[in-house]
């Protein structure tokens, strides 16, 4: 009944969202293609929990906004992703990575790799493998030296395209990680037949105390099936002592959370890796 009036106010309202949203994808080609200074990389240490070395990091984007604003990831890649400007964002994330990793080498910095996100926008693309190439030849950094995080729901979306291009990539050498495992529902079978180094165990797994003792399954489990495969696990969102130790006892290789550092600004990485290394 009051029909007329709800309508309009929904129309203005999408209006009003739909504009938002253009604003944002114009603001962030902007800042692509003229001051891509403006996304910056942060590194998040990743610790290797049988050493406690660090022994990789993540590259995590932040757009630092001329207005002054930092923009989280969350709120700008699926506007990224829906317009195609991921391309040019991935290759200037994948470019900034490379370089920093090179230069904490060139610190005295002994990481044995950096992990860089890519979304499956880019692995559709026919273009990846090449494109990924000419950056690593660009840079110089040894193709051993580089993870690709692919999310498993990325894997998921188109099999033959996905699982050729990361081949291809992992007999270069480049290291492939599933990312956020367990959230999706890849086939036992599926991992075993993917070109995969590594697990990434999403941080909804990781159990918050003693008394969680259904999380204590999952993790255990995971962790199981991960060492018949050959494959390394990374722990992501580890936030206490009480689960670092349960990873320990239960053999898994890396960690990574704020129970050790939060994603930090590259010069702020190195004083925390040199601070940790001492
Ligand atoms: P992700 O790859 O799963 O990254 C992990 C997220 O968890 C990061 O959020 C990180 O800051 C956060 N985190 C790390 N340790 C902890 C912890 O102990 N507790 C909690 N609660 N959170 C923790 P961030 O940086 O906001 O990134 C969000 C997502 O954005 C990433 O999730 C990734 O999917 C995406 N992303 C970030 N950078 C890139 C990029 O360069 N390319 C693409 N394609 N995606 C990116
Ligand atoms: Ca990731
Ligand atoms: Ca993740
Ligand atoms: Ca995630």
């Amino acid at each position: 009944d009051t029909g007329k009036n709800n309508y309009q106010f929904y129309t203005r309202q999408l209006t009003s969202n739909a504009v938002q949203k253009m604003e944002v994808e114009l603001d962030l080609r902007r800042a692509i293609t003229e001051a891509p200074e403006e996304l910056e990389v942060f590194y998040q240490p990743q610790i290797n929990l049988v050493t406690g070395m660090v022994s990789s990091a993540e590259a995590l984007v932040r757009w630092q906004h001329p207005d002054g604003k930092r923009i989280g990831p969350d709120e700008f890649i699926p506007a990224a992703e829906n317009t195609g400007l991921i391309i040019p964002l991935g290759q200037h994330v994948l470019r900034q990575s490379c370089l920093d990793f090179l230069n904490w080498q060139r610190e005295g910095l002994e990481l044995e790799r950096i992990c860089v996100n890519v979304s499956a926008v880019q692995l559709l693309r026919s273009s990846f493998y090449e494109d990924t190439q000419a950056i690593l030849q660009e840079t110089g950094i040894p193709p051993e030296a580089l993870e690709l995080e692919v999310t498993e729901t990325a894997l998921m979306k188109d099999d033959e395209t996905v699982a050729h291009v990361l081949a291809q990539l992992q007999d270069k050498g480049i290291q492939i990680a599933i990312d956020d495992f367990g959230t999706g529902y890849s086939s036992l079978g599926r991992l075993q037949s993917l070109p995969v180094d590594r697990l990434k165990i999403d941080r909804s797994f990781m159990p918050e105390d003693a008394q969680a003792h259904g999380d204590h399954a999952l993790i255990t489990s995971v962790l199981s099936l991960a060492s018949n495969l050959n494959l390394e696990v990374v722990a992501e969102g580890v936030e206490t002592e009480y689960q670092a130790e349960l990873l320990i006892r239960n053999r898994c290789q890396l960690a990574q959370g704020y129970l050790y550092s939060p994603p930090l600004p590259n010069s702020a990485f190195v004083e925390w890796v040199r601070r940790h290394t001492e």
